[in-house]
């Protein structure tokens, strides 16, 4: 496991990210449904034969917090503070936009841990500044991918989720959308931006803690004297083999590993402008 800085450490030692109350949003699970899904993640790692992992999760408590990175309890205090800290630094919440970018690698199933997640964020930050964009904070996310209709194999697809400030932008969508191509993507829409509204759930959804298994179908339509293809996309629960693979990787790139930060520093409390 990567070990979790100092400033992790000191931030999270902070019990209020692991209650209820301010911030909270929609899709934010409670304590108590956090606290389930850490046991139902031990019980599977235990099934699994994952002894170490299974031991630390199982040890997550007030005041000893494992700060494991498949911890659902440690990943929910880690949204918490993080929208909290980001939605301070990130105003008038006007100039910026929720970009969405799925990235140019992707792993088959069994070989997410051969995925560098550092390289995969560096990668992001190199065209983030090739694009001339200003801050931008969010996090790395996964969802696995199957596709029922077509002999492609099932893979784990990482994307990432940004909250990035709207100066300049003709110029930086212009590379990234040059750099993350949809040649190399299976959802219709790899890159998706949109103007933030300001709600905390954007921010919270970075490093949201649950993740989607998705089935992409085509379909045929006959609509206006054609035959139209269709792609459809529907969600579903990982099964146990992808959330033994998911967990072990969490836990192997650690909290921090998900985070992206551009133009952004850990500075004591939460972040700051990079100078
Ligand atoms: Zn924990």
């Amino acid at each position: 496991m990567n070990t979790p800085s100092p400033w992790l450490a000191k931030n999270l030692a902070d019990e209020r990210w692991f209650g209820e109350g301010q911030p909270n949003w929609k899709h934010l699970p409670s304590v108590e449904k956090a606290q389930i899904e850490r046991l139902k993640r031990v019980r599977l790692l235990k099934k699994h034969r994952h002894p170490e992992l299974m031991t630390a999760l199982a040890a997550c408590a007030p005041g000893k917090r494992c700060l494991s990175g498949c911890c659902p309890e440690c990943g929910r205090a880690m949204q918490r503070f993080v929208a909290t800290k980001a939605s301070q630094l990130l105003t008038p919440y006007n100039e910026y936009d929720v970009a969405s970018i799925i990235g140019r690698t992707q792993r088959l199933q069994g070989n997410l841990r051969t995925l560098p997640a550092a390289k995969f964020r560096d990668h992001l930050l190199r065209t983030l500044r090739r694009g001339r964009a200003g801050l931008a904070l969010g996090g790395i996310d996964f969802s696995f991918n199957e596709f029922p209709a077509t002999d492609r194999l099932a893979r784990w697809v990482p994307h990432f989720w940004l909250l990035i400030h709207n100066a300049n932008r003709p110029r930086w969508e212009r590379v990234v959308r040059e750099t993350y191509l949809a040649k190399a993507l299976i959802r219709p829409r790899p890159i998706r931006i949109d103007p933030w509204d300001g709600n905390i759930e954007a921010l919270g959804y970075a490093l949201k803690t649950k993740f989607d298994r998705r089935i992409s179908k085509v379909t045929y339509r006959f609509a206006r004297g054609k035959v139209r293809e269709c792609k459809n996309t529907t969600s579903d629960r990982l099964r146990a083999n992808e959330r033994v693979e998911l967990f072990l990787y969490l836990h192997e790139i650690g909290l921090e590993g998900r985070l992206v930060l551009f133009e952004v520093t850990k500075a004591r409390g939460g972040f700051d402008v990079a100078s």
